[in-house]
């Protein structure tokens, strides 16, 4: 079973958090024009390795929290509130 760390509760199973979606997604400017909009909402990275996400701890404190988790591995290696940053870099 893997644990992930919520910066609220602590580490818990994997299984009371639902993935929501990449976290390295910026809102583009108001006036970016249609094509910036279109890969805001619909174009994704597909990475390997590590990958800053979303995840959603509805079975515990209900916050939306980001993840740095390996997409190989499935190791996470950092956790942050939503206005938190995460580190810089991961080794
Ligand atoms: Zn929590």
């Amino acid at each position: 079973m893997h644990l992930i760390p919520c910066p609220y509760c602590g580490q818990r199973p994997q299984d009371e958090f639902h993935y929501r979606g990449d976290a390295t997604v910026k809102r583009p400017a108001p006036d970016a024009g249609e094509q910036a909009f279109y890969d805001y909402v619909y174009t994704r990275e597909n990475p390997r390795g590590w990958h800053d996400e979303w995840w959603h701890h509805y079975a515990g404190c209900r916050q939306w929290i980001k993840v740095r988790r390996n997409t190989l591995t499935h190791a996470v290696a950092a956790s942050a509130g939503p206005a938190d940053a995460l580190p810089e870099a991961t080794p």
